[in-house]
């Protein structure tokens, strides 16, 4: 057999992943992507920076890491993604810094080109998150939206909004000087600081932003001299009037580890959540994808994958890329037959929301319940515990209503699922066994 050179098994990555995506987002992303070095069975491919890097990773990663496995013939191989090699440590000396501004190029990130408002579909998941993001990109550090901060689960359009803020703002008024950072490259940023004894450069050149906008808050937590930092960074720009956006995994007082002073300041604006969509808003946004996929898609199968998807915008998104590929490659027509196919094959079981049934099963068995004493009306602890860790994980996976949450719980009102999922939230922020327990039925059906 012959070896291929790791270059040009890196080359045939991406030619399918050229077959697979738009031109607009292979050219954005991948082109300037290139086979850095092999390792064991890492294998690392090197970009011009490293919010490509970890963007590619994130967005692209498994049908990358799919391609370089069927591409080098070895399942074991696992994709590594970075950024450009880091100095050589006597460039970083103290003092260096001095002729060089080393983090220029970070306040001018580049911003996805097509997470813009005109390319966010709003429907009653995400209207307050969108309507204030609005807002803000109007009126930037007005009082009653500084910080803004948005919330919730991975993939639903936190990054899309914004970077929508910063376009528009951009647009209306070029002048204004950003920094658009996620907190980890932040975190980046202060080791750098640190070891290159550069703090007041560092200082200076973040002291004259008109709009901070971090994207996931929740990397700060435990770090803490970032903390520190980004604590008195948020405080001067505030005072100076700079309007302050940030995005989180969870709401200001959820975020583990947390400091209390970051909270209150992070609630001391307007805070708004983003809730998976539901089934028209993902038909819309699945119109949206497949009008800029070029693809024809008949609305029969667009409303198959609304119905099969529910959680997760960017899975909506991957499974209109695999449909208008797959047909593209394998010469068929898009029709339900191929969307069947293509969705069971390649996203397999967990893109679908798990039944009502199916998280009640694995909670009884996790419990040592039977599911009929979950549904039934016994109010003992030992089965009141569990019907609350139910409602909660039905609320999270699925997308239904309270009032249907209900009605499976032998037709108990939508306000009781509420509260029930209140106090459950409650209970095991207190009790570590109990929250792990949930996180274990959870990993069941997301992983
Ligand atoms: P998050 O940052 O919350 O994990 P992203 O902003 O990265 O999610 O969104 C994932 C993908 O889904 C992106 O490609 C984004 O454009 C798309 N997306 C999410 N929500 C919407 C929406 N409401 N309308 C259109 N596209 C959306
Ligand atoms: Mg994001």
């Amino acid at each position: 057999m012959s070896e291929k050179t790791p270059e040009a098994i890196w080359s045939e990555c991406l030619s399918e992943a050229r077959t697979v995506l738009p031109p607009s987002t292979f050219d954005a992303w991948l082109t300037d992507s290139a086979f850095d070095s092999q390792e064991g069975d890492a294998f690392t491919v090197r970009f011009s920076n490293m919010f490509k890097a970890r963007w590619a990773k994130d967005h692209y990663g498994e049908l990358l890491q799919g391609a370089l496995r069927d591409a080098a013939g070895r399942p074991e191989l696992t994709l590594v993604c970075t950024g450009p090699p880091a100095p050589p440590p006597e460039a970083a000396r103290p003092h260096a810094s001095q002729t060089a501004p080393a983090y220029g190029d970070v306040r001018m990130t580049y911003l996805h080109p097509s997470y813009t408002f005109e390319r966010f579909v709003a429907g009653p998941s995400n209207e307050l998150a969108y309507a204030g993001a609005r807002a803000v990109a109007m009126d930037p550090g007005k009082h009653s939206h500084n910080p803004f901060f948005i919330y919730g689960g991975v993939g639903l359009g936190k990054t899309h909004l914004i970077q929508a803020i910063a376009h528009e703002i951009r647009r209306a008024d070029p002048g204004k000087v950003f920094w658009y950072v996620s907190s980890e490259q932040f975190t980046q940023l202060v080791v750098s600081m640190i070891r290159n004894g550069s703090t007041m450069d560092f200082r200076r050149q973040y002291r004259d932003v008109d709009i901070l906008l971090m994207d996931d808050v929740q990397f700060l937590a435990g770090k803490e001299t970032t903390v520190n930092e980004f604590f008195h960074r948020f405080n001067e720009l505030y005072q100076r009037g700079s309007q302050i956006v940030l995005t989180s995994d969870h709401a200001p007082a959820e975020i583990e580890g947390l400091e209390e002073r970051l909270i209150s300041r992070f609630q001391s604006g307007l805070v708004v959540d983003i809730r998976p969509p539901e089934y028209e808003t993902r038909l819309a946004i699945l119109e949206l994808k497949a009008r800029e996929s070029e693809g024809f898609i008949p609305p029969e199968v667009l409303q198959y994958i609304a119905t099969s998807i529910r959680s997760n915008v960017r899975q909506l998104e991957g499974a209109v890329h695999r449909l208008t590929a797959t047909s593209r490659l394998k010469r068929l027509p898009i029709d339900l037959e191929l969307a069947r196919s293509v969705l069971a094959d390649t996203l397999g079981a967990s893109v679908r929301a798990p039944s009502l049934g199916q998280i009640a099963a694995a909670v009884a068995e996790s419990f040592g319940i039977s599911p009929a004493q979950l549904r039934g009306q016994h109010r003992r602890r030992e089965i009141l515990v569990p019907r609350q860790a139910a409602m909660l994980l039905m609320r999270e996976l699925t997308n239904t209503p309270l009032s249907e949450i209900g009605d499976f719980f032998s037709g108990r009102d939508h306000s009781t699922v509420l509260n029930s999922i209140e106090r459950i939230g409650k209970l095991s922020a207190d009790d570590p066994a109990l929250k792990r327990r949930i996180a274990e039925i959870r990993s069941k059906f997301t992983s």
